[in-house]
């Protein structure tokens, strides 16, 4: 089979009946384009049956799941599929209490996988925002949207959210990055990865964007208490009402992997056939990571 297309659980369940099927579908995307091997370099081998290659030159067996975001995976690689499956293919993850209850594992377990898939879904910042984009900064952690101007408690997590709207006013793409402040040097990495120099960009009249407008077509209107900024602010409640279901409280280290992950699934809402296929292929280029850097968000 070459790709796995769809959201219907019961096809995917009929593709991946064990973790061999999964193991030969990790084994035919990672040497798509032929075999090197990892320890002397020699590009002549064979892939066996039990769909690890077998290099020629020096006699190493390398695995599907080696050197790849599945390396190491203990609870069985067919679990690991349907995480990633849940987590590409519904609108709304579950969070890794329920994950782990779903397929048996332990949450914790749950929870630093899920945390490999989403360092997967992290964007390749190829495809800057075009044409209209809104912007605004937003808090997670906090009840404080009723009172007025930025938010200065240090406990709280900033983000600041860029959407790309259509001719229709409707979200296309959206990116969010989390901000140490409210400066113009803090909003830059957000505007230099994912926003096109071309964008006409709109954002409240914070003076905090009055900088970049030197690079980016930028105009400055007043919120009118978010009115002006609809669908916007539609995106940043849908963010946070999902985070509070997922994993509260969340470390300010690990909020930035949430936000890939949503943008990750809300940029491909046209593309929902390929996105499993996609995410798996991400997870065998994805460089193993280890504990200690999934704790520290690195
Ligand atoms: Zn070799």
């Amino acid at each position: 089979m070459d790709k796995f297309k769809g959201k219907n659980i019961l096809d995917f369940m009929k593709v991946f009946p064990d973790d061999g099927s999964c193991r030969e579908y990790l084994a035919n995307l990672k040497w798509h384009d032929g075999f090197t091997c990892p320890k002397c370099g020699h590009t002549k081998g064979c892939l066996k049956k039990d769909h690890k290659y077998h290099c020629y030159g020096c006699g190493k067996v390398e695995s599907s799941t080696a050197g790849t975001l599945f390396h190491k995976v203990k609870f069985g690689l067919r679990k690991a599929f349907c995480i990633v499956f849940e987590m590409s293919t519904t609108s709304k993850s579950l969070s890794s209490i329920q994950m782990g209850e779903r397929y048996g594992i332990r949450q914790g377990t749950a929870w630093y996988f899920m945390h490999k898939v989403r360092s997967a879904m992290e964007s390749s910042k190829k495809h800057p925002l075009k044409g209209l984009v809104h912007v605004d900064e937003f808090i997670i952690g906090g009840q404080e949207e009723n009172a007025p101007g930025r938010s200065y408690n240090t406990r709280k997590t900033k983000v600041i959210i860029a959407v790309e709207l259509n001719e229709e006013r409707k979200v296309k793409r959206a990116y969010a990055k989390v901000i140490d402040d409210y400066s113009a040097k803090s909003f830059t990495p957000l505007f230099e990865q994912h926003i096109s120099e071309e964008a006409k960009v709109v954002t409240d009249k914070w003076r905090g964007y009055s900088p970049l407008k030197k690079k980016y077509n930028i105009e400055q209107v007043p919120s009118n208490k978010g009115k002006n900024f609809k669908e916007l602010h539609i995106i940043i409640h849908k963010i946070k009402s999902w985070l509070r279901t997922v994993h509260a409280p969340i470390s300010k280290q690990h909020v930035r992997r949430y936000l890939d992950e949503y943008s990750y699934r809300l940029n491909r809402s046209q593309s929902k056939q390929t996105i499993f296929h996609n995410n798996i292929k991400r997870m065998i280029q994805g460089k193993p990571r280890l504990h200690s850097q999934i704790i520290n968000g690195s």
